[in-house]
């Protein structure tokens, strides 16, 4: 029984409010893309459900898959989702196609399995394929509006709270404990130091006059070693705790959740 579920505003409805704070321009490309990104799933699905040889093979690379390296593919699905409603404008971890089919799979797997209704051996086919049906004739399945697709992904995003506490035990490290990933530290500006730049807080010596240094999105400005030296154990900024992009999946979706949070007003 889940009594997390009472309290006051669930993961579902700050999802919403996170999406309605984009700004009308970003919100109708939110909208598109999502639209996009559902019709690309759908058919990738029905691709693999008609096809026969794809269907197993992506079943079998499935079964190959530990159940870490199945949790891993899911989160990184997730991932994609949160992405997606976060407009991202370079998604982290992005799947390749193969691993995208498995993942898709999977995740209809998950969403069509009920333990009362199937049969032992699972036909896979047969419960993803009624599955897929009943929900094609289902609103967001026919199109007829945008808001059921957005609110299939709010649904499947807020998901991934419960994802990170299932996986939480050892698996997922603590906010700021992994290493920022280095596309976030070269994409960093690099800006001159002004006199009144004062101390850098790592090494706690002055940035001086003319001397380059780096600047996190946060504003805060740090001498460029001392910023490589600490950002290559932690994604948080030394003076304010903003994070950072980090290389870690179940980190990244700890990050992009707390962030649609907070535009949420969670
Ligand atoms: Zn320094
Ligand atoms: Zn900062």
């Amino acid at each position: 029984m889940d009594h997390h579920s009472t309290t006051s505003s669930s993961p579902s409805d700050n999802l919403m409010a996170a999406i309605l704070s984009h700004p009308p321009r970003s919100f109708s490309s939110l909208i598109s893309s999502l639209s996009t990104d559902h019709r690309f799933i759908r058919s990738r699905l029905a691709f693999l459900l008609l096809s026969p040889p794809h269907f197993s093979f992506a079943l079998a690379r499935l079964h190959s898959l530990s159940l870490c390296q199945k949790s891993l593919l899911l989160a990184r699905l997730l991932l994609h989702y949160l992405n997606l409603l976060l407009l991202s404008p370079s998604p982290s971890h992005r799947l390749r196609l193969l691993d995208f089919d498995a993942a898709i799979l999977l995740m209809a797997m998950c969403d069509s399995y009920s333990p009362n209704t199937s049969p032992s051996p699972v036909n896979w086919h047969s419960i993803i394929t009624t599955h897929l049906l009943s929900s094609l004739l289902s609103p967001s399945g026919l199109g007829s509006t945008s808001w059921p697709v957005v609110s299939h992904y709010v649904d499947t995003a807020a998901k991934c709270r419960r994802f990170l506490h299932v996986v939480s035990g050892g698996t997922v490290k603590s906010v700021g404990e992994m290493a920022t990933s280095s596309a976030a530290v070269v994409s960093l500006p690099s800006v001159e130091s002004q006199g009144e730049s004062g101390d850098c807080v790592v090494c706690k010596e002055e940035m001086e006059t003319g001397r380059d240094v780096c600047e996190l999105p946060c504003g805060h400005r740090f001498h460029w070693s001392c910023a490589l030296q600490w950002l290559g154990r932690k994604n948080t900024c030394p003076c304010c705790r903003f994070e950072l992009p980090t290389e870690d999946v179940y980190g990244e979706m700890g990050r992009l959740w707390r962030k649609l949070m907070r535009m949420g007003g969670g």
